[in-house]
């Protein structure tokens, strides 16, 4: 008996062509809320650094809102304040 020894080791696994699952997809995105919008918060002290920090990442940079997850509104709050903050030293401009 010969073998046709023809591995096919290509892992070409057709990923899952959305094989309509009852219509539904996984929900793998859960619904972003804002966090401020979700605690109400209409304006931001430049002093409350621990709301702040969140918003920032370990480099020191602000977030972006796709990261973020805050609606238009408050990035912008988020943003001005943060500035703010460094401005009057609160938060650092870099990593420590
Ligand atoms: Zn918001």
């Amino acid at each position: 008996m010969e073998e046709h020894s023809e591995t096919r080791n290509q892992g070409r696994s057709d990923d899952d062509r959305r094989q309509g699952r009852d219509g539904r997809m996984a929900s793998k995105f859960k619904k972003r809320v804002c966090r401020l919008c979700s605690e109400k918060t209409d304006v931001l002290d430049y002093k409350k650094t621990e709301v702040m920090v969140k918003f920032v990442s370990n480099k020191g940079k602000i977030l972006p809102r796709r990261l973020s997850g805050s609606c238009a509104r408050h990035q912008r709050v988020v943003a001005t304040s943060i500035k703010r903050a460094r401005a009057a030293g609160f938060m650092p401009y870099s990593p420590r």
